[in-house]
């Protein structure tokens, strides 16, 4: 039977496919990208049916009487990029330390100035939710128009549970009245609040008792992440933090290996944690211990360009390893203000050395799968929601490449024509 369709992108120059995308845990790992020319896409109900060569839609599809046309205009198509890591809500500006940083001012002098991220906690918690709201709506907009369809926000700059819950509630009304996906994590244990710094313990047990517990009763949280860190929080406090959340529904996802390896790769994949994110200092040792473990190893190229850190992420290495490797923006108020998904593409190539194709799969279709979605986001596939871009570019290449430039000319979410430029 003809598949039936409610939607239609037409005219496109080409559409880039994965011909072997990666299926999660126990699956191989394809990096290819096909630019099939002249074809086009038709979905229902936001769900993508057929794509194929224009001149067969009508011998192939059903169009449903109301079908709408998405005129393709000789674009270039790929899946909307998924932004699996940001910390979108917040408030302040923290530019002086940033122009500080460039000059090579120590970060203890940074702190002793008022800055770091107790000051965007504090300003968190001096906003009522409509400012937080409108702040992050207006760097949402700006994700949309740069391609990104799915983001991830994190929570973290309350570090007490009414500012956490608030930060949530703010995240599920940009979700509510943005058409970008959204996907919420809890991040309660981001940083020991000033406070608390005499008994961290403490603090972590806090998390546990009383903050998880309530978060996952708001439903309003998919995941719980934490800062493994020297400062921040041990393996074995973020351990305990990751078991409460999953105790409550809570997927992990864990921060390591950013500064030191402490062991967070290996209890990422000890609990079965989603992502494991940043892993600018991951060796040998962490890459062998997360072949074949199904964790989604994400790395952030465009903080460790804004940190101007000599080193980034062995992303190579992972690939070669043969690892679903996935990218993402870390948009934040402190190490990384990058945030539009060209912009991220062009670093991936730069910093880490990727191919077009290979920064192309990692920030959508394995991307994806950092946020639990790859069976239905991140790629133009029969099945799939029908999640596209379309650029004004002759080639993926080209992205990367044009350095800074937007090519986005129009997005469509779930089959829905949602910006255009
Ligand atoms: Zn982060």
């Amino acid at each position: 039977m003809k598949p039936v369709a409610d939607c239609v992108i037409h005219h496109l120059a080409a559409a880039a496919l994965f011909p072997r995308p990666y299926r999660g845990k126990g699956t191989p790992v394809g990096w290819e990208v096909e630019e099939r020319p002249h074809v086009s896409i038709a979905a229902r109900a936001g769900t993508i049916v057929w794509i194929g060569p224009a001149g067969q839609l009508s011998d192939e599809v059903t169009l449903a009487a109301d079908c709408r046309f998405v005129n393709g205009a000789g674009r270039l198509a790929v899946p909307g990029f998924v932004d699996s890591h940001t910390h979108l809500v917040y408030a302040g500006d923290r530019s002086d330390e940033f122009e500080m940083r460039v000059q090579g001012r120590p970060y203890l002098d940074i702190l002793a100035a008022g800055g770091g991220i107790l000051r965007t906690v504090e300003a968190v918690r001096a906003r009522s939710e409509e400012e937080l709201f409108d702040e992050a709506a207006a760097r949402l907009i700006e994700a949309l128009a740069w391609g990104t369809t799915t983001i991830e926000i994190k929570t973290g700059y309350g570090l007490d549970l009414p500012t956490e819950l608030k930060m949530l509630r703010v995240i599920d009304r940009l979700r509510r009245e943005l058409p970008v996906r959204i996907v919420a994590t809890f991040m309660g244990a981001h940083a020991v609040p000033a406070d608390r710094r005499a008994d961290p313990d403490a603090f972590v047990d806090e998390i546990c008792r009383d903050w998880i517990p309530e978060v996952a009763k708001t439903g309003l949280a998919a995941f719980n992440d934490v800062f493994t860190e020297n400062k921040a929080f041990s393996v074995a406090q973020s351990r305990k933090i990751l078991e409460a959340g999953l105790a409550h529904g809570l997927r992990p996802k864990i921060h390591a290996d950013e500064i030191n390896v402490l062991g967070g790769v290996d209890l990422a994949v000890e609990i079965g944690a989603v992502s494991a994110d940043h892993l600018l200092m991951t060796g040998p040792a962490g890459i062998a211990r997360l072949a074949g473990s199904g964790v989604i190893p994400t790395v952030l190229p465009g903080t460790s360009t804004y940190l101007m850190e000599a080193h980034h992420a062995p992303a190579r290495a992972m690939i070669a390893a043969g690892l679903p490797l996935a990218i993402a923006s870390d948009h934040n108020p402190g190490s990384c203000q990058f945030l539009g998904a060209g912009l991220v593409q062009t670093l991936a190539m730069l910093q880490l050395r990727l191919t077009a194709a290979e920064a192309l799969i990692a920030g959508t279709l394995h991307a994806a799968h950092a946020l639990g979605q790859g069976d239905r986001l991140g790629a133009l596939e029969v099945g799939r929601q029908l999640d596209a871009v379309l650029l004004e570019a002759t080639s993926i290449r080209q992205i990367g490449y044009r350095a800074g430039q937007n090519l986005v000319r129009q997005v469509i979410i779930g089959g829905q024509p949602v910006f255009q430029a």
